[in-house]
């Protein structure tokens, strides 16, 4: 629920300590309704929060243990993983129990063939990838399926050829990406197909011309104000300082916006008292909008947050262990 926030007009600071503490308060508010409304984002809700603590270098906020046994019981006799012990597997859910143990260094606590078996069982003959078992395809479950398997170090299971070339067809005229060939190109959607094809080594698959067309896209999200929108005729929101910047960052074109002004905007979401991040100033904080607004400003280079890793979305600490230096 919804409750009072207080903003500054003109913050320059990062409320580091407050977000660590808002980040921690997320487990125990068991008792409020909002908790058990989200019950079905709780998995995700675990690495948005992990991410964060890493990139405000407090990796041990919240209890390890704990964590890897909430991990385990998520994790489906299919291989999958649920979002809670109870739900249905799904890729998003199964990422997300991939990246929390790759981050703690507990990779080894699950059932990592089973996992990658089911990953690898989702993947249709176009080469896309469906979320779950009921079948929805989208150029984002093609980068939850990759990025898995990358982690697991088992992309042999599957068919990344044909699955990259399912993601250029999804590219537009307009240099974007969308869900499916010929769909609208969204931001979201180019950070899954540019996060593919750099994870795989083939973002010299799109020529020099389209990946400047598709920067010139990316940089057009900027508004008057510093932030950055999803597509064209809408609103900012933090969550677009990842899902834009990333994609900037992985074509070399971080330069291509205004990043003080970005900055300035992203400080100005921070709820100064209780900590946590809202999508645009004065809206209630959330745990997804916490991550994405300090992911963005590592991205940037906001001294004392650890270095994000813009393929992965993980901390360049983890990813530099996991796959080496690049
Ligand atoms: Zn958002």
């Amino acid at each position: 629920m919804a409750t009072a926030v207080t903003f500054t007009n003109k913050p320059e600071e990062l409320f580091v300590d407050k977000h660590v503490k808002y980040i921690q308060s997320l487990d125990t508010r068991k008792d409020e309704l909002e908790y058990w409304l989200t019950e079905h984002l709780r998995l995700n809700g675990v690495y948005w929060g992990l991410t964060a603590l890493h990139l405000l270098g407090r990796p041990d906020a919240l209890p390890r243990d704990e964590t890897i046994k909430f991990v385990q019981s998520c994790q489906h006799e299919n291989g999958g993983f649920g979002a809670h012990p109870s739900h249905d597997a799904h890729l998003l859910y199964t990422l997300s129990a991939i990246q929390i143990l790759a981050m703690i260094d507990a990779l080894d606590a699950v059932d990592t063939e089973a996992c990658a078996a089911y990953v690898a069982g989702l993947q249709k003959p176009s080469g896309v990838f469906a979320g779950d078992e009921w079948g929805e395809e989208d150029t984002r479950f093609v980068y939850t399926a990759l990025q898995t398997l990358k982690i697991l170090n088992k992309l042999d299971r599957v068919d990344v050829e044909k699955a990259v070339d399912f993601v250029l067809r999804c590219q537009n005229y307009d240099g974007g990406f969308g869900v499916v060939p010929g769909a609208e190109s969204h931001s979201g959607q180019i950070f899954t197909c540019v996060g593919v094809l750099s994870m795989t080594n083939n973002l010299d698959r799109m020529t020099p011309a389209s990946r400047d067309q598709l920067a010139g896209w990316l940089a057009q999200r900027q508004l008057p104000n510093g932030g950055l929108n999803g597509r064209p005729e809408k609103l900012e929101d933090v969550c677009y300082s990842w899902w834009v910047l990333s994609s900037l960052a992985m074509l070399g074109k971080l330069h291509w916006i205004d990043q003080n002004k970005l900055v300035g905007w992203i400080l100005s979401c921070q709820d100064e008292v209780r900590g946590g991040l809202a999508d645009r100033k004065g809206d209630a904080v959330d745990v997804f909008h916490t991550v994405f607004g300090l992911a963005g400003l590592s991205l940037v280079g906001w001294g004392g947050l650890k270095e994000v890793d813009p393929i992965y979305c993980m901390p360049v600490e983890t990813t530099k262990r996991l796959f080496g230096p690049k």
